[in-house]
């Protein structure tokens, strides 16, 4: 089942109506801290537009998604992580554990991240 935008949390966030620590903004993206974060640095990057998720994306959207990629960096740049290295995550689906049906880039950082592929 689609999430209604209007109950979505992320963009009640986008629209000031659920509070957040934003890190970055502009008129295609946002970016606030977790609110349980995994590292001493975790913040989410997500679009203002209402996109479910990774998977379905269309040709046309190729250069917001690489904007958003483009902000992840950019907020670890801003937070002191650049050298010291991050990780820029997408959670997609069920076996990923994907919470929330609006898309986001997981920054994490701050301290050794461990391997996974
Ligand atoms: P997912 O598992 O869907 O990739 O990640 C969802 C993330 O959103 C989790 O890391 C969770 O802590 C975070 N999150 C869930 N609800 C809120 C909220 O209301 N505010 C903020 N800032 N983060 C949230
Ligand atoms: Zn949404």
């Amino acid at each position: 089942m689609p999430t209604d935008p209007k109950r979505c949390i992320f963009c009640r966030i986008i629209h000031g109506e659920v509070p957040s620590t934003l890190v970055y903004q502009d008129y295609r993206a946002l970016a606030f801290n977790d609110i349980k974060p995994a590292a001493p640095t975790h913040v989410l990057v997500v679009p203002r537009q209402h996109i479910e998720a990774l998977a379905g994306t269309s040709p046309e959207q190729e250069a917001l998604l690489g904007h958003l990629v483009r902000v992840a960096s950019q907020v670890a740049q801003q937070a002191g992580i650049e050298r010291s290295g991050f990780r820029v995550l997408i959670n997609q689906g069920k076996d990923a554990g994907q919470m929330i049906d609006h898309l986001h880039l997981h920054v994490l950082g701050g301290r050794p991240l461990g391997k996974m592929a």
